[in-house]
């Protein structure tokens, strides 16, 4: 089978490699000049590479760990201790262990004690996501934890995250991010664990593409999708973007088609983010995948990750993760990726994530990046007193438009299947991850699910 794989994102490079280890080829369009969509890196000088957006992996990230290993890198990974804090009431307060918990000032005693009990509850014995499907996490927290907990810390902490819709989001959201990140045995029980590959994400990126391409298929980059419609005799037709079509956006409908008659395949595994699938659809293929679907796609929504990413000249705090649960801080964490792993590896430079997420159209995401700094300023100076904007080396913005599903109650009835109807033509992305949160492990699962999801519908549709 000849296969167009829409997105070289992590979902999009393992389906095209489960698929290729089955003997089918792949061609794989991705619209950035880069591999590793939401995890792509930059070089930040030196041949240095470093996400564009902050990455770790959980200890309960096993799916990518397999795929290390299958892929004979599982020297790659490496794991330290998180160390994490939130700030509230004018400071950090350190958040790793459960003594940091009850020294919490912000709670008051009872308050820390009842939120730990919680946790804990929830963590020992909640197996199951059906309980926490049709309840807001506002609901729950203020039942089993209390007003003062919601007040001074998860209020804050989805307000930053899901802006006006946090009061909407579902249990099973929170649910998924309390369980299934951190094992509750061994070490980690007493202090969490992070793991990071040596070499940034990228070698696992270039790893998936020499397997695509030494199984005879191409990974394209630079190179979007602008339009897919079907052949009469049922194949599938993919217009290419001309080069440099990223620079006009995301939207397909607004990039310019490479000369050419496009290319013919049998099937289309689109990685793309939502609304991007609607829109290469012609009106054809809208028709066969029908008004249910549609719906489905369109009640997607997502709030977008603006993150800054500044080099500094010295440690800007000593913790590695920051939870911003002032509401005045126009920002929601601070990631500073060299207290977790050794500015040495960048030759002694450091690197400091200042991370949000947006609605989209927020006045926030039009701004320069040295506009942003400027919004930043007052907010990174409460923090850190002493900050000043001299300590900056270097800095780059990303913006992510499909970075977070907003999962509110009865999420789960809307997602939409990853076969759509129209034999050949699968969809799979992060809305379909679910109870979990999205994250690269979670798309090293989707990207097999969707291979899988392609070869069993050829199979029962051939018997
Ligand atoms: C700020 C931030 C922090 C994160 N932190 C972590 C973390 O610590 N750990 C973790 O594991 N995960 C983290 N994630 C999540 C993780 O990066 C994603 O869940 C994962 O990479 C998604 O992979 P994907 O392939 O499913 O989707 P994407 O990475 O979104 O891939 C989709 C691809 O499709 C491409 N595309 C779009 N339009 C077209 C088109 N028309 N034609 C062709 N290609 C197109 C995109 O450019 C992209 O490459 C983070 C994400 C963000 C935004």
């Amino acid at each position: 089978m000849r296969v167009a794989v829409l997105g070289a994102g992590v979902a999009g490079l393992v389906c095209a490699y489960r698929l290729s280890q089955e003997r089918h080829v792949c061609d794989v369009y991705e619209r950035w000049p880069g591999l590793g969509g939401q995890a792509a890196t930059l070089d930040v000088g030196g041949g240095d590479l470093l996400e564009r957006y902050y990455h770790h992996l959980f200890t309960s990230d096993r799916h990518i760990v397999s795929l290390y290993e299958e892929l004979g890198m599982g020297d790659e990974l490496e794991w330290h201790p998180s160390s994490m804090a939130f700030f509230v009431d004018g400071r950090q307060w350190a958040f790793n262990t459960p003594l940091d918990l009850l020294r919490f000032g912000p709670l008051s005693p009872p308050a820390r004690l009842r939120m730990g009990l919680a946790v804990l509850a929830l963590q020992k014995r909640a197996r199951q996501v059906e309980p926490f499907e049709s309840i807001t996490a506002h609901e729950w927290i203020e039942k089993r934890m209390g007003r003062g907990p919601w007040r001074k810390i998860w209020g804050p902490l989805l307000r930053g995250k899901f802006g006006e819709r946090a009061d909407d989001i579902s249990m099973a959201w929170l649910w998924s991010k309390l369980t299934l990140r951190r094992q509750l045995e061994g070490d980690e029980a007493r202090h969490e664990q992070l793991g990071y590959p040596s070499h940034s994400w990228e070698l696992l990126f270039d790893a998936l593409r020499d397997a695509i391409v030494a199984a005879g298929g191409r990974v394209l980059i630079d190179r979007p999708a602008v339009a897919v419609r079907r052949d009469r005799d049922g194949a599938f037709h993919v217009t290419g973007g001309a080069p440099g079509s990223f620079r006009a956006g995301h939207d397909p409908r607004s990039f310019a088609p490479a000369p050419g008659p496009g290319e013919r395949y049998d099937a289309v595994v689109a990685t793309v983010p939502s609304d991007v699938f609607g829109a290469l659809l012609d009106d054809d293929l809208a028709d066969a995948i029908g008004p249910d679907y549609l719906a489905r796609l369109r009640a997607t929504e997502y709030h977008t990750a603006l993150c800054l990413l500044l080099e500094l000249d010295r440690r800007f705090s000593p913790f590695y993760w920051t939870n911003i649960a002032d509401p005045e801080l126009p920002f929601v964490g601070l990631v500073e990726h060299t207290n977790f792993i050794s500015p040495e590896r960048y030759g002694g430079r450091r690197f400091l994530y200042v991370a949000n997420y947006l609605a989209p159209g927020d006045p926030l995401l039009a701004l320069t990046p040295e506009e942003l700094l400027a919004a930043y300023l007052p907010g990174l100076r409460k923090v850190q007193p002493d900050f000043s904007p001299d300590w900056i080396r270097a800095r780059w913005l990303h913006r992510e438009p499909a970075a977070q599903p907003i999962v509110t109650v009865g999420y789960h009835r809307r997602i939409p299947p990853l076969q759509t109807g129209v034999r050949g033509l699968v969809l799979a992305n992060t809305t379909q991850i679910y109870p979990e949160d999205r994250g690269t492990n979670y798309s090293v699962r989707l990207g097999t699910q969707a291979a899988r999801a392609l070869l069993d519908e050829r199979r029962t549709t051939r018997a």
